[in-house]
């Protein structure tokens, strides 16, 4: 008899943060990070993006890629560079075409801000949204920011991309009459704010909470009925019931 293959249950709340890197000693942000968090059922994938000098996209957590600076450094450059499981960073490119080859967990874009310009800034999130069209990966993703000039940007020239907002000072009704898609906030965020999840609930935005590594804190949001959690430990939390 053929047996069949596992299935695996997909979370309806679970974001993997950098990736599910922690339990199996990736690194995060890395194609491998990727793969881990779709084995494992993941509502979400997150990440984060970056410029290169040369325009490249790429996707780390920090503006320096093993010492390297990322916005001042070729790709080439960078590629002198690698994770412990030896990858090199990944584009966005690579790391989109990865996660379309599946459907169920969504790929969680975050965009960085330049620390050298704005305009750099606007430059990038116009490169990015142009990447997703072109491989036609709008249906994967959800986008985040704490640079609310890149979020409306985001917004401007994607085709109904869902922007959360990270920065945790705009309330659900700011966000709502912006445009976004939802509110991504500390946790503490919402413990100063208990009222925001339903608040954003009734006007029809997500709400999603990082980084949520303790039962606990993860069990008391869930609770308070918030949507999404992203955390670390996301074996963790898919233990929880939603
Ligand atoms: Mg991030």
């Amino acid at each position: 008899m053929m047996m069949a293959a596992p299935k695996v249950k997909i979370s309806k709340f679970v974001i993997a943060h950098r990736g599910a890197w922690k339990k199996q000693g990736l690194p995060e942000n890395s194609i491998a990070s990727l793969k881990e968090a779709i084995k494992l059922g993941c509502y979400g994938a997150e990440f984060d993006v970056h410029m290169t000098a040369d325009s490249v996209l790429v996707i780390n957590h920090d503006h320096e890629f093993l010492g390297m600076p990322i916005e001042t450094s070729t790709y080439e450059q960078l590629l002198a560079k690698k994770h412990i499981n030896g990858e090199t960073i990944p584009t966005l490119e690579s790391y989109l075409k990865e996660g379309i080859k599946q459907k169920k967990t969504k790929l969680i874009l975050e965009i960085k801000a330049s620390e050298i310009s704005k305009e750099r800034s606007i430059t990038m999130t116009q490169k990015v949204m142009q990447m997703v069209k072109d491989l036609k990966a709008e249906k994967w993703m959800e986008y985040l920011t704490f640079d609310d000039a890149i979020g409306k940007e985001m917004m401007r020239v994607g085709n109904e991309a869902k922007v959360s907002y990270l920065n945790g000072e705009k309330s659900p009704q700011e966000l709502k009459s912006e445009g976004y898609f939802g509110l991504d906030y500390y946790y503490s965020v919402f413990e100063k704010h208990p009222e925001w999840i339903k608040e954003a609930k009734d006007l029809g935005l997500k709400s999603n909470s990082w980084t949520v590594n303790d039962i606990k804190i993860a069990s008391l949001l869930l609770k308070n009925k918030v949507d999404f959690i992203t955390t670390n430990e996301p074996e963790l939390l898919m233990e929880l019931k939603k």
